[in-house]
């Protein structure tokens, strides 16, 4: 089923027209759960990864908070609430079986910090996009699928191996790696994507208020007080998952200065990518929702990865312009 935004309440390119050249087309990658192959486009599916090929390893170099879980733990964990969620029940009844409990509760308890193996461990995958799924995928030259690896540690900010690029050719990969390395433990739970499938859609977008100048963002504030708007939560920047398009807004800490937006590799320019979000949508964004989605349980709509970034913000990743196999830089918005 595709997934369709709603149109936007104002149009902001009529009635601010100079912000019409600033427009961008942006991809919302639309995560559902499902059941993707490593031929699908996906978030937290299994990669299309040559068998000859290195799996990308990261050390994380601050340890772990702890206690430690597992990815078959944090599986199990979800498919037991979910069974629990969708079980009928009477009043005052309902909620795992004394079975289930024990389960959960031993998965919970974890594991001690103490028995991470030192080195480096298996990234997961976060994030595989078929050219022929995802229009507008910046794919280099020679190349039609985009994977992005990250570590379930909580390290994921900055410009290190914990959160790598594989650009590649699909039909290059004859023998397709059968069972890729997993990292015997994981820190972060919220870094595991349950698997989804994509219904990728492209939408505009207009620039977040942080990277509008001093007298654009003071007009367009000007205009949305008296169209009893909001630009930032319905008309600038699309929430959830995406790629491309504008990077998302900072909520929690300062807009990023210019000398932090650069390639750690080579410091050369970058441009935002790809968009994780620890939501679809929120409060603020809720005219996002897409059409389709108006009847679903809200949990399982608007948190389809339930993948979390920090408190509940958004991971942006910026490539590098230059050369797009660089380590990409990540901020937290
Ligand atoms: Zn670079």
């Amino acid at each position: 089923m595709t997934r369709t935004t709603p149109p936007r309440p104002l149009d902001v390119a009529a009635e601010l027209p100079e912000l019409a050249g600033l427009a961008r087309t942006a991809t919302r990658l639309h995560p559902r759960r499902g059941a993707p192959t490593v031929h699908d486009s996906s978030v937290g599916g299994p990669l299309l990864w040559p068998a000859s090929e290195p799996w990308p390893m990261y050390e994380p170099v601050h340890g772990a908070y702890g206690p430690l879980t597992t990815l078959a733990d944090i599986h199990s964990l979800r498919r037991i609430s979910a069974q629990a969620r969708s079980r009928p029940r009477a009043p005052g009844e309902g909620g795992p079986t004394e079975r289930e409990t024990e389960v959960i509760d031993r998965i919970r308890a974890g594991y001690a910090v103490e028995l991470l193996p030192e080195g480096p461990l298996p990234l997961i995958p976060l994030v595989q996009l078929y050219a022929r799924d995802v229009p507008g995928l910046p794919c280099p030259e020679g190349t039609d699928v985009l994977q992005v690896l990250w570590s379930p540690f909580d390290e994921i900010e900055g410009c290190s191996g914990a959160v790598q690029l594989r650009w590649r050719r699909s039909s290059d990969v004859r023998e397709i790696l059968a069972e890729p390395p997993e990292p015997a433990y994981v820190d972060q739970s919220d870094h595991v994507p349950t698997p989804c499938v994509l219904h990728p859609e492209q939408v505009r977008e207009f620039p977040p208020v942080h990277l509008l100048t001093d007298e654009q963002a003071k007009r367009v504030e000007v205009w949305a007080e008296e169209r009893s708007v909001d630009y930032q939560g319905a008309l600038s920047v699309a929430p959830g998952w995406k790629l491309g398009g504008w990077p998302a807004h900072f909520t929690y800490r300062y807009p990023a200065r210019s000398d932090e937006l650069q390639c750690g590799e080579c410091g050369g320019p970058v441009e935002a990518l790809l968009t994780v979000d620890s939501s679809e949508w929120d409060g603020s964004s809720r005219s996002w929702r897409p059409v389709e989605d108006v009847d679903g349980h809200p949990y399982a709509t608007c948190t389809p990865t339930v993948v979390t970034v920090g408190r509940g913000c958004t991971l942006q990743i910026y490539a590098c312009v230059g050369s797009p196999s660089h380590l990409p830089r990540s901020i937290m918005q």
